[in-house]
């Protein structure tokens, strides 16, 4: 007898996964999503939830590479390469440097500005459609400067941004700390992006998987996916708990996509970026926004239930090690910034992958050599902030609608 057969299966059940999946049954497809764990245990637990048009300039700018040499030997820099023999990594990184131009910084950068800010208002309309509490605030977020050089070259992004949709304020020192008690003297201005939010990621996940179940979907946790491939007309994964079919699937595994796009004869250009978060419980005095703290680039995230610090980026292939060097930075950064800069109680020492492609844009759309395979993958550092439109984009193109968005710049034709 054949195992039953689902319409969609949705490989990977993180944020994006979810979203998809989501999206996908609120047009009227029956959806599996199966996780090797429990459903948003990848980047999509720890991570700082922040909801960011302002992201939207890619990390390939000009003078990144000049920048990612010194940083390689400070072994606290914001972003670490751990030089080793991986041909898959020196491909990667020499596409990426040869981004860090002008041109390519645009052409990225409106792509991505298109996608957050769609996503933005998106992820406005499902919070309050399907109820999900996940601590959403749309309050706005705050870059901070100590370095004057730091602070006028973003001032100067910032005014750049607006022909992409995404709006700034420019505040003086002064004025900031007055309104800011949690922050140290020290600090000589601000860009406030009024348009940005933020949500507690784990409950964001939790509850997309809560909406999926009772509109009809499956949530499977445990189960992982070895190989996947089309057969009789739809696609059969194999997973550790026997076979999976379906008529169509969606590849959405996060920093582990080109593991399984492998086995397709897919080479998927993304590279595991790690970065690490401190959760605490909430100190007295804190920001009234989430915050990053520029010159350091590490995020500060506040809710009511708890206090976040994250960031750095790390090119370590998939290594498991909590790097201890690194999360002190996290912890030195804000103690630079902030009176109070952590919490009594430490509740979670966090690793995560990000899914990292050399143009920062993510996958999404049909598999260049398949009918029935979908890839949903390489969010990079902005998964959350992307996940409601990229969710909607798949499943417009899956269920042949019109989309809302060009689909163009995020197809996997363009590493060809
Ligand atoms: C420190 C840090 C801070 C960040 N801050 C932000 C932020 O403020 N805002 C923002 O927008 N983004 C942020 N990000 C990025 C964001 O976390 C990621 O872009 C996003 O979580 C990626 O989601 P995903 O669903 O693609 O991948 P993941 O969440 O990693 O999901 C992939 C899933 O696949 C599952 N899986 C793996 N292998 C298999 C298999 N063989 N079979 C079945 N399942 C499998 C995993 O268990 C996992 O649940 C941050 C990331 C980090 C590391």
């Amino acid at each position: 007898m054949n195992p039953p057969r689902d319409e969609v299966l949705v490989i990977g059940g993180g944020v994006i996964g979810l979203a998809t999946a989501l999206a996908l049954i609120e047009a009227g497809r029956g959806v599996r999503v199966v996780d090797a764990g429990k459903p948003g245990s990848g980047a999509s637990h720890g991570n700082c939830g922040t909801i960011t048009p302002s992201h939207a300039p890619p990390l390939a700018a000009p003078g990144m590479v000049a920048l990612g040499l010194r940083w390689m030997f400070t072994p606290d820099a914001p972003l670490y390469l751990k030089p080793r023999l991986d041909p898959g990594l020196w491909r990667w990184l020499a596409h990426f440097a040869a981004r860090c131009n002008a041109a390519d910084w645009r052409r990225s950068t409106q792509s991505r500005s298109i996608l957050l800010n769609d996503s933005r208002q998106r992820l406005a309309d499902w919070v309050a459609r399907f109820g999900l509490q996940c601590e959403f605030a749309e309050q706005g977020l705050d870059y901070v400067f100590r370095q004057q050089a730091n602070f006028d070259h973003y001032a100067r992004q910032a005014g750049q941004l607006r022909e992409f949709g995404i709006g700034s304020e420019v505040l003086d020192g002064a004025d900031y700390l007055r309104d800011e008690p949690a922050l140290k003297p020290g600090v000589v201005g601000a860009v406030r992006f009024a348009g940005d939010a933020r949500l507690r990621p784990d409950r964001y996940v939790a509850e997309l998987a809560r909406v999926v179940r009772e509109r009809g979907g499956v949530v499977e946790e445990g189960c992982r996916v070895d190989s996947l491939q089309e057969h009789g007309g739809g696609v059969e994964a194999a997973t550790d708990r026997g076979p999976r079919h379906a008529r169509e699937a969606v590849v959405a595994l996060g920093a582990w996509t080109p593991g399984l796009a492998r086995g397709l004869g897919l080479r998927l250009p993304i590279q595991p970026g790690k970065g690490y978060s401190i959760t605490y419980s909430r100190p007295s005095i804190v920001p009234s926004r989430p915050l990053v703290l520029k010159d350091r680039s590490v995020c500060v995230t506040v809710w009511d239930s708890g206090f976040r610090l994250g960031s750095t980026m790390e090119f370590s292939g998939y290594d498991q090690a909590m790097n201890a060097t690194r999360l002190g930075a996290l912890e030195r950064a804000a103690s630079e910034y902030l009176h109070e800069p952590f919490g009594a109680q430490v509740q979670e020492r966090w690793h995560g992958w990000r899914p990292m492609t050399w143009d920062d844009l993510p996958v999404l759309g049909r598999s260049p050599r398949h009918r029935h395979v979908w890839l949903a993958a390489g969010h990079g550092m902005l998964g959350v902030s992307m996940s409601a439109a990229s969710g909607q984009l798949m499943a417009d193109l899956m269920t042949g609608r019109s989309p809302a968005l060009d689909p163009a710049p995020y197809r996997m034709e363009r590493f060809a």
